[in-house]
């Protein structure tokens, strides 16, 4: 073991704050990193506060994780000490069920191994995730980072990046569609990036009106405020798909009426009580409504490789590790463009 300090929830009333970490000494297929840069994940507010009720205290949140490689276990030949590598929300899995054979490490049906408030398998620790010094991973769990990106920028690309990757890529989202964008938020303005890259004509719903220019810039052809009905009615059948990152309640059939015939709308965001969800809607143009959670491993190697061919980052803003708490109030005011990602250079050196 080896330790290092880390910035954990206490209690699910408590700030966070400066602790000691014990991470163990990599094993045969271990890799160390030295974390440059930790994205800030709404995830990480719910853990640590316990909203969930499954919090293993202290929590250390973090799985949008950027740094380079310390050192490599002996079986360990993909990664080399001083490589950019990157860590998202999964460190392990069973490796045997179906999902975890095919890549959907994401769908295992033993459960992944969360990079925090987990049970690690090598040995029964919890794991603490990001916001931290160091990290030690399993390398099938490690991705690389192309060198060319902004590495603080790459960090959201971990976890809000595949959020919205995978399910565009799954449902082959791409020229000739017109494809909605619902919110502009930390996972939405990654979708709109992600779209417009694919090459569909790109629509963002959004209720706020400061968000329009923002919206275009960011690359969507079009921008329409959701609580305008009249525009909204004009939209009626015209999308082959909708990506809803909204995880506030909302009204989801709004959208899915918005569908053309086998159109679907997937279903990002989590809110947190069940949506009503309009059956006839559902049934008069064979609309699809479906879910998707983050992606795999194999996927999201595809993704940064592609978002280095395509110069694609998060728009993110930096913050201090002190200023965790006042990062997760403005989150929770929606009040942030469109990341916080934390310079892990500000972690005290010692508690
Ligand atoms: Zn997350
Ligand atoms: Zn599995």
């Amino acid at each position: 073991m080896f330790s290092c300090v880390g910035y954990a929830a206490t209690a699910a009333d408590a700030r966070l704050g400066p602790v000691k970490l014990d991470r163990r000494d990599p094993g045969p297929d271990d890799v160390q990193i030295d974390i440059l840069y930790c994205g800030v994940c709404h995830s990480d507010l719910h853990q640590a506060r316990n909203e969930w009720q499954n919090t293993i205290f202290p929590c250390v949140p973090g799985h949008e994780i950027v740094g380079r490689v310390a050192k490599v276990g002996a079986s360990v030949t993909r990664f080399h000490a001083g490589d950019l590598v990157g860590v998202g929300c999964m460190v392990d899995s069973c490796r045997e069920c179906p999902s975890c054979r095919e890549g959907f490490e994401q769908y295992c049906e033993v459960g992944f191994v969360p990079t925090y408030n987990g049970e690690e398998r090598q040995g029964g620790g919890i794991t603490f995730g990001g916001y931290s010094r160091a990290v030690v991973v399993d390398q099938a769990f490690v991705l690389k980072v192309p060198e060319k990106l902004d590495p603080a920028a790459v960090a959201p690309l971990l976890c809000a990046g595949i959020t919205t990757y995978s399910p565009l890529r799954h449902w082959k989202v791409g020229p000739g569609q017109r494809v909605g964008i619902v919110g502009l938020g930390g996972l939405g303005h990654m979708g709109v990036k992600f779209a417009r890259a694919f090459g569909a004509e790109v629509v963002l719903f959004t209720t706020s009106a400061s968000k329009v220019a923002d919206g275009l810039r960011l690359g969507a052809h079009e921008v329409v405020l959701s609580k305008d009905a009249g525009a909204m009615a004009k939209e009626r059948g015209r999308f082959d798909f909708i990506l809803d990152a909204v995880a506030a309640n909302h009204d989801i059939n709004a959208y899915l009426d918005l569908l053309k015939r086998d159109g679907t709308l997937v279903q990002v965001g989590a809110p947190e009580t069940p949506l009503p969800v309009s059956v006839f809607s559902l049934l008069m143009k064979r609309r699809n409504f479906s879910g998707s959670l983050i992606g795999g491993i194999p996927e999201t190697q595809e993704m940064l490789d592609f978002c280095g061919e395509h110069d694609i980052t998060a728009d993110i803003e930096m913050i201090r590790m002190d200023q965790i708490e006042d990062a997760y109030a403005r989150m929770l005011r929606s009040d942030v463009k469109y990341r916080f990602v934390i310079d892990m250079a500000t972690m005290p050196e010692s508690v």
